[in-house]
């Protein structure tokens, strides 16, 4: 029955930088914002070594320790935030229902999607099957690098992940090999020249992942390079992959306007979805330029609409009780 139900003014979904600049926002706006966390609470940047285009850290700062400073800054102003994730969504009407860890409905008034996006893999079945297993097949090179110390590793992609997580890797390995498919790199200019001043990472270019070979645990890799079509073996114990990322959005395919990717579509430019009280921010819904600082300013994009939402919503339903 509904009347049980928990019903809150506020439901954030998703505790990157988007979900918590959407609590400050909105416990200061006193809308008692409930936030459920995900998987990993703090998102991607959970997984990122220095930050240092963050404004307002003039020296840098560690992902996770910026994550836990937006976590503390949700929580002084009164954020209800729980670790769980959401299941499923019902958007047919206000207030909306989520279902949180397959069995808790919430009812809430709006809802604030946040839910960011996830890495990407190549579709290997060798490299399926290795990560699966544990056995040296990674998309993160914080998280697991120190397991590959003074080894030799390969990264595949060309991009600002891949860039900052084989330098990261070239502190800890004894060599990097860094396998791009074009004959350059998508990662900025300054990110580039790093990599190429390191003198243990070695960039493949126009090189493709055939396989990855081990039974237990990687071994090597067989690559071929796309302008020859010559294939060859690299020996190394651990293979990351950096290829970019997918929104998280799955849950809310039959509700919500989403491109062939699966980023969220927003209206104009605001945070507003098709659906009356639903909002989305932060990597949902950017594909464009996917940074902390502009997940940061959608969330609070959103909590500010969301504040307007239900402030017109509670005028129309005082001028409809007068009337009555
Ligand atoms: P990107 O989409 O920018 O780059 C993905 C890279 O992977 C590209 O080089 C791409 O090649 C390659 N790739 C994609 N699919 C395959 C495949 N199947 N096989 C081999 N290679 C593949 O993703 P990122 O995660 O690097 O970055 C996402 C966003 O986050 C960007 O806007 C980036 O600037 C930002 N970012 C910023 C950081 C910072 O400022 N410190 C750090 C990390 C990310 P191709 O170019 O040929 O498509």
């Amino acid at each position: 029955m509904s009347e049980n139900l928990e019903h809150v003014k506020c439901f954030i979904i998703g505790s990157g930088p988007a979900g918590y600049t959407a609590a400050i926002y909105a416990a200061r706006a006193a809308l008692n914002p409930v936030m459920v966390t995900g998987l990993q609470w703090g998102g991607q940047l959970m997984d990122t070594t220095d930050v240092e285009n963050y404004p307002g850290y003039a020296d840098g700062i560690m992902g996770p320790e910026m994550m836990e400073d937006f976590k503390k800054q949700a929580e002084r102003f009164g954020t209800d935030i729980r670790f769980g994730i959401v299941t499923s969504v019902d958007f047919s009407e206000i207030p909306h229902k989520l279902v949180v860890d397959e069995k808790t409905t919430v009812l809430a008034d709006t809802v604030i999607i946040s839910t960011g996006a996830s890495a990407k893999w190549l579709g290997l079945e060798s490299e399926i099957r290795l990560r699966d297993a544990g056995g040296g097949v990674s998309a993160c090179a914080v998280c697991d690098g120190f397991f590959y110390k003074n080894q030799d590793v390969i990264i595949v992609g060309g991009g600002d992940t891949a860039a900052e997580e084989a330098l990261y890797l070239a502190k800890l390995c004894n060599k990097v090999h860094m396998l791009v498919r074009r004959d350059e790199m998508r990662a900025s200019k300054i990110m580039q020249e790093r990599v190429l001043q390191t003198p243990n990472i070695q960039i493949h270019w126009n090189t493709e992942t055939v396989e990855v070979l081990g039974d237990e645990g990687v071994v090597g890799a067989k690559v071929k390079n796309n302008k020859t079509n010559e294939e060859s073996v690299i020996d190394v114990t651990g293979f990351f992959v950096a290829i970019g990322h997918k929104p998280n959005t799955d849950i809310f395919k039959d509700w919500l306007d989403m491109d062939s990717e699966g980023y969220l579509i927003t209206k104009g430019d605001s945070t507003e979805t098709n659906v009356a009280g639903v909002f989305a921010s932060g990597d949902a819904q950017d594909k464009l330029y996917r940074q902390a600082v502009t997940a940061a300013g959608t969330g609070c994009m959103a909590a500010l609409e969301a504040e307007r939402f239900l402030a017109h919503k509670e005028f129309m339903e005082s001028q409809k009780e007068s009337v009555s």
